[in-house]
């Protein structure tokens, strides 16, 4: 199963497409990724902008620094 593409309800398009996950490259140095949408070419400038229709699993490679915390209200 590959994990470079996921289901999306694209906020370009509007469709359900797929998410595309591409490297982003500054001369030889890795500086990103970039993800596009399959069906019309929109290029979201970060993961937290994707409406992903399926849920996510955990990402167990550690590599989503977009995760913040809920705060938590204890009654
Ligand atoms: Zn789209």
């Amino acid at each position: 199963m590959s994990k470079e593409s996921k289901e999306i309800i694209c906020s370009a398009c509007g469709k359900e497409s797929w998410i595309i996950r591409k490297p982003k490259y500054t001369g030889l140095t890795r500086t990103g990724e970039a993800w596009i949408c399959s069906s019309c070419g929109y290029i979201y400038k970060s993961e937290s902008e994707i409406d992903f229709k399926t849920v996510l699993a955990p990402d167990v490679f550690g590599q989503d620094p977009h995760i913040e915390s809920p705060p938590a209200f204890i009654k």
